[in-house]
């Protein structure tokens, strides 16, 4: 971990043992049923994990909250890749709530999340629209004192299973600023789950399409200002590429420890695999990725944290640990050789997890758009 507060390393040491003990052992299962195991989710509410970025009064912890919910992403995440997205999404889909809802509307809704473990789901991606937001078609049309929605979401983590979905919708028609977030509760009518997808990775979380379809939801579910939910989707991105990172490094950790493992144990031509320097390269290779990634997530959650600008260090890490967790991957199952290739190993796995932090929360090329931006916007 990049800080060591007390309070951190007890948060760490608590989390690594319930993965270890609880979340690994049922990591295989869940990827090959594509269900996530009942009592992992129930443990990740017991431990409070669900409500990582929640405010203290509704579970959350007091500060640190970027930080903490780093940690405890990448801690599940050495494990179990879906485990981890379920306090990824439940912190992305919450954000335009938590930090956009009225206070009327904050106080009637997250005692009953809190209460009922309701999931979150954050729905903004469209079939037209993905990397490039402000193509986003779905509209809100006001409507007397309620907005109607209407459209088409896709690739929607916990669209089947969630009570609460956070949704951008275009409000007028000025590209991106013409984009404003809702709550939209899961029984409103018109809102429905369409097809469900088949994965290549992270198949513990569920993800379908999401049609709006005359979904009516009071102005009192406008979540921050109206035409102005591009600005609260770059805001919570500060949070949750730092997280992606978080669970990149994780799955590369996971790897990691599985691929020096078995260079000890296995053995060619007389001696183990680990005693071979072009397997001592990658081992070498490895960890320094792994420290670096590690580098740059904590210090863009650390700025989270403090309320600086966080925005170049946030696609760092993101880029730089999704990156390394496919290499790392990659080189995992090589170390494994035949047997890496097979599901009987959880690297298999871990490299079919590790693909998808290239690509959401902003895919790995919008990534270096953004950092590229930062830097001539900081050097003009
Ligand atoms: C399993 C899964 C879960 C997801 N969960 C959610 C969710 O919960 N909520 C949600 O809203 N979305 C979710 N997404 C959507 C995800 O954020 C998008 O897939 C991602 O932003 C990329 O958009 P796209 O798939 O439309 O790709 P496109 O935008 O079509 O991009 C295709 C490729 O072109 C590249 N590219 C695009 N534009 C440029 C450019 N200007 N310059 C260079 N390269 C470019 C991209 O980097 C990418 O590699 C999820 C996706 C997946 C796969």
């Amino acid at each position: 971990m990049f800080t060591e507060s007390d309070e951190i390393r007890i948060v760490t040491e608590t989390i690594r043992q319930a993965g270890r003990e609880k979340i690994a052992p049922v990591a295989a299962t869940t990827d090959a049923t594509g269900e996530l195991d009942r009592d992992v989710l129930t443990l990740l509410w017991d431990l409070g994990l669900m409500t990582m970025v929640f405010p203290p009064e509704h579970g959350g912890p007091e500060q640190n909250k970027g930080t903490l919910l780093c940690v405890a992403v990448e801690e599940i995440a050495r494990h179990c890749a879906s485990s981890a997205l379920m306090l990824i999404i439940q912190a992305v889909g919450s954000f335009p709530l938590l930090h956009g809802g009225s206070p009327e509307l904050l106080a009637r809704i997250l005692p009953r999340i809190v209460k009922n473990r309701e999931l979150a789901a954050y729905l903004v991606s469209e079939p037209g629209a993905g990397s490039d937001v402000s193509a986003l078609r779905t509209t809100a049309v006001r409507d007397g004192a309620d907005y109607i929605l209407n459209g088409t979401k896709c690739f929607s983590t916990n669209g089947p299973v969630a009570s609460y979905y956070t949704v951008l919708a275009r409000t007028s028609d000025k590209g991106r600023n013409g984009l404003t977030f809702f709550l939209v509760e899961r029984d409103t009518p018109g809102l429905t789950v369409g097809k469900i997808e088949r994965k290549l990775g992270q198949r513990g979380s569920k993800t379908s399409e999401m049609y709006l379809d005359g979904v009516r939801v009071p102005v009192a579910n406008v979540l921050g200002e109206v035409d102005k939910g591009f600005l609260l989707a770059m805001q919570d991105f500060d949070m949750s590429r730092p997280a992606i990172g978080a669970q990149a490094l994780g799955i590369a950790e996971g790897a990691f420890e599985q691929m020096v493992k078995h260079s000890k144990e296995r053995k060619t031509f007389g001696q183990a695999l680990c005693e071979h320097q072009m397997i001592q390269q990658i081992i070498a290779d490895s960890a320094t990725k792994i420290e670096a990634a590690r580098g740059l997530i904590y210090r863009a959650a650390a700025q989270f944290d403090n309320g600086q600008r966080n925005t170049k260090l946030a696609s760092m890490g993101k880029l730089f640990a999704s990156d390394a967790a496919m290499q790392i991957t990659t080189d995992a199952i090589q170390v494994f050789g035949g047997y890496g290739y097979m599901q009987d190993y959880p690297v298999e796995r871990m490299f079919r997890d590790a693909k998808l932090t290239q690509i959401f929360e902003g895919a790995n090329q919008i990534q270096r758009l953004v950092i590229a931006r930062e830097i001539l916007k900081e050097t003009a």
